[in-house]
């Protein structure tokens, strides 16, 4: 008995939802307008915290420039 089976698995082209990772075709990228919406609201988040992330980089950057001139003064 030699039944040498030939088990291919074929993994069907498909992509994974970016929020709750359910298998969906590959032309999509989200598998409902709930994980949609889900998206939007996290890459808003992201995106306010990046903003916020630059304006501390400015006002360090800024700080950092007034004590250099304030202490480029006194000396
Ligand atoms: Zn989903």
């Amino acid at each position: 008995m030699s039944g040498k089976k030939e088990r291919k698995i074929r993994i069907v082209d498909h992509r994974h939802c970016r929020i709750c990772g359910r298998a969906i075709p590959p032309d999509k990228e989200l598998c409902s307008a709930e994980c949609e919406q889900v998206r939007a609201r996290v890459e808003a988040r992201q995106k306010r915290m990046r903003n916020m992330i630059m304006i501390m980089y400015v006002v360090i950057f800024l700080v950092f420039f007034l004590i250099l001139i304030i202490g480029g003064r006194s000396s």
